[in-house]
């Protein structure tokens, strides 16, 4: 079997990491399985990309198709173009698509059009939230998906409501979670440990980056301050998105806890999640990653397409408003970290789970 892995963004690297680690652990033992990786640029900032390569032990893409920013409309453009081409001069059985960017929804759309297996990782997770690029991009693609790997029980329901055959949907785990385990003994702090006399529990680690809490640049300093004020006895690790410093821009805010730093590395990022008192993030990946650490997570959104990081994990969905959070974060610190567990097959081999479900099919 002949397989192409799409890759597109941050999250994407490392979710296809633990994926390349099983075919190729297969590949070595015998088995008929090879795989080309395509990088489509749509994170191209080191910090973003490269990184996560060199860090999760990622092979050089065999392609990187280079689409880089654009808007919705011209991004998904640019991604299938480019990806037909490449699907045309180097035909596969399969293609492998993870997470919900943009991304994942355009090469689907091409393979699919091209009467090529597409296999979604990461599948049927809804928000219910239609003003998420993201929900779309997770409609279309498992509209059109021939085999569904899911997180989720949840997830698994969510497709066969969508009427999916029910003999393709196959509930593994989370290869986010395989990478988090697979790399927990490499985890390191980042050279600004000491710098900001950081120590275990003494800091809040802060990420926002979705349109819903960064694109009107008031409210965002409005979200800032009050969260500066509101954990008063600990300094706050802002690595910022480049989304978030873009709008941001020269403005002058005056914070005292918040220290801005850039977009960390995974081995670093997670060191911070580890160690942390609690986190506050808009990020999906994050809650999921909190919630197997026991770190906990205050979610800045109205909803969730990962349910199960707040029924059993973790996380805590406050909305978008700094009163609600504030509310939230005055109970925890009265009340302390909630109970908590790791969701089922959340056990660091859903990836093995996947290879060994395609080499059948
Ligand atoms: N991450 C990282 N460094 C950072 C911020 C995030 O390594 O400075 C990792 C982390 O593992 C997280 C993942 O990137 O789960 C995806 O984060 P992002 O918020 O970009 O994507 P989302 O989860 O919202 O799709």
């Amino acid at each position: 079997m002949n397989i192409t892995i799409v890759a597109g963004a941050r999250p994407n690297f490392i979710k296809i990491a633990p994926i390349i680690r099983a075919i190729e652990k297969n590949k070595s033992e015998g088995k008929n399985v090879s795989y080309r990786l395509v990088h489509t640029g749509q994170h191209y900032d080191k910090n973003l990309s490269d990184t996560f390569f060199e860090e999760l032990n990622i092979p050089k893409p065999d392609i990187n198709l280079e689409v880089k920013s654009g808007s919705q409309a011209v991004q998904t453009a640019a991604i299938m173009v480019a990806f037909e081409q490449e699907l045309i001069q180097n035909p596969c059985d399969l293609v492998l698509v993870v997470g919900d960017v943009n991304s994942t929804m355009a090469c689907a759309i091409v393979a699919k059009k091209m009467n090529i297996k597409v296999c979604h990782v990461e599948a049927g997770i809804r928000s219910g939230d239609m003003t998420m690029p993201e929900e779309i991009n997770r409609i279309v693609t498992d509209s059109i998906t021939d085999y569904f790997f899911t997180t989720s029980d949840t997830a698994s329901n969510n497709l066969k409501m969508y009427g999916a055959n029910p003999e393709n949907i196959h509930f593994v785990g989370n290869v986010m979670i395989d990478t988090l385990y697979q790399n927990l003994d490499r985890i390191s702090a980042p050279n600004f440990w000491d710098d900001y006399q950081l120590e275990q529990n003494n800091y809040v680690v802060l990420t926002l980056h979705r349109p819903s809490n960064v694109d009107e640049v008031t409210s965002l300093i409005d979200l800032l301050q009050g969260i500066d004020e509101m954990v008063k006895d600990k300094k706050i690790i802002f690595p910022i998105h480049p989304r978030t410093k873009a709008i941001l821009g020269d403005y002058e805010l005056n914070l005292k806890n918040i220290v801005f730093v850039e977009p960390q590395g995974y081995l670093h990022f997670m060191f911070l999640i580890k160690n942390s008192f609690a986190v506050i993030t808009d990020s999906g990946g994050i809650s999921e990653e909190t919630t197997v650490l026991k770190i906990p997570c205050f979610t800045m959104r109205n909803n969730t397409e990962r349910p199960e990081t707040q029924s059993i994990g973790t996380n805590t969905l406050v909305g978008t408003s700094i009163e609600n959070l504030r509310k939230v974060y005055r109970n925890f610190i009265q009340t302390g970290k909630k109970e908590s567990g790791i969701p089922e097959l959340w056990d660091g081999k859903a990836s093995e789970r996947i290879v060994e479900i395609l080499l059948k099919k």
